[in-house]
């Protein structure tokens, strides 16, 4: 290798997932893929955000322990490879708790509480006046959790934008403080499909709505959803001509067939009439069984070893851990609480 390579720094990726359920197809497309592929040339982290499940889950804390080795499955039956990305754990990198505690100095609840993603979240969980401190709060924490690994690209779905934008008021406000670029300001990479909607069409698929086709979906699930899918209402009868804007099955066409020419096909044909949703609906399910089915058998066999899940989630939560105090280490030097450095 020549010199001048060597001493080239990889940029770095952090993205994650909360541990409330398995992985689903929205995520797959909206930043599984992406991670897949950038493995290769960044150097990134993928964090399985166990505490930030709890926010909403404080009273249901089962739901998350018992999905965090589900999702480090799911991570490594889609291609996620440990060699390459390092795979922790929040709930096991203290620095990451403590990140927070310093930056939440630094936001009023007002931002918070126009935080759009929040908003939306706080209405569609109806939690009336009793929303969870550390619900209102997450933002804060993904920006410890950006922060801490010093990532610059974030592969995340769309809701996940106002979170990208907080963490960059954070980083220029501690910089301001330390008067030095001591944290790095991040940008989102987004998918070409950056919002899955759910079979209905109604709302974005996310684990919380148990609106999902699941990695792990069995055949006769996905086989179900498929037929479910809402699609044009008033295409009664083959000869009509269709609608394709709002009409989930070819929403997921374009998300998933790897032929865009023959999609294309397919949408000329149904919007002049001549081509039935039950058609339609044959090639999806196609597509997605085809897809599926390797990732549902390779799953199957990362969760039938789980002593194996635990030393990966283990030993990339220990390098981890190494990466984020140097940052805490700064932070703390920054607001003057480094008495015992
Ligand atoms: P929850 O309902 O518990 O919030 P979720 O299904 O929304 O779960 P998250 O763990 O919150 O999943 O999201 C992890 C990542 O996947 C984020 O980057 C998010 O933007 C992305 N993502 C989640 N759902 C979708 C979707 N339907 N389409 C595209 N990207 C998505
Ligand atoms: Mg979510």
């Amino acid at each position: 290798m020549h010199n001048s390579q060597k001493t080239i720094k990889k940029e770095k990726i952090l993205t994650g997932d909360r541990a409330t359920g398995q992985l689903h197809l929205g995520h797959f497309v909206g930043s599984l893929q992406q991670r897949v592929e950038l493995q290769h040339d960044y150097e990134q982290t993928v964090l399985v955000a166990d505490l930030q499940g709890l926010t909403d889950n404080g009273h249901n804390p089962h739901k998350v322990s018992s999905n965090i080795l589900n999702v480090v499955a799911d991570y490594l039956a889609v291609g996620i490879e440990p060699e390459k990305t390092t795979i922790c754990l929040q709930s096991a990198i203290p620095a990451l708790s403590e990140l927070t505690m310093y930056y939440s100095n630094l936001v009023s609840v007002a931002r918070l509480q126009r935080n759009p993603t929040v908003k939306s979240e706080v209405s569609a969980k109806s939690f009336g006046r009793s929303i969870p401190t550390g619900f209102l709060t997450y933002p804060i924490s993904q920006a410890a959790d950006i922060t801490a690994f010093r990532a610059t690209l974030i592969p995340v779905g769309e809701d996940q934008l106002p979170m990208i934008e907080q963490t960059n008021e954070i980083v220029r406000k501690l910089n301001h403080i330390a008067q030095d670029d001591i944290l790095v300001e991040c940008r989102p990479l987004l998918s070409k499909v950056s919002r899955l909607p759910s079979a209905d069409g109604k709302s974005k698929m996310s684990k919380s709505l148990g609106n999902c086709i699941f990695l792990s979906s069995s055949e006769k699930e996905i086989s179900k959803a498929v037929k479910s899918m809402y699609t044009d209402p008033n295409h009664l009868n083959i000869e009509d001509p269709g609608q394709i804007n709002g009409n989930v099955v070819f929403t997921y066409l374009d998300a998933f067939h790897s032929d865009s020419v023959y999609v294309d096909e397919l949408k000329g044909r149904y919007q002049t009439g001549g081509l039935g949703d039950g058609a339609t609906k044959k090639i999806l399910e196609e597509c997605l069984q085809s897809i599926l089915k390797p990732i549902r058998e390779r799953r199957e066999m990362f969760m039938s070893d789980k002593a194996q899940l635990i030393d990966i989630l283990r030993a990339g939560s220990q390098k981890a851990e190494e990466e984020s105090n140097q940052v805490l280490n700064r932070v703390k030097c920054a607001f003057g609480l480094n008495l015992f450095n």
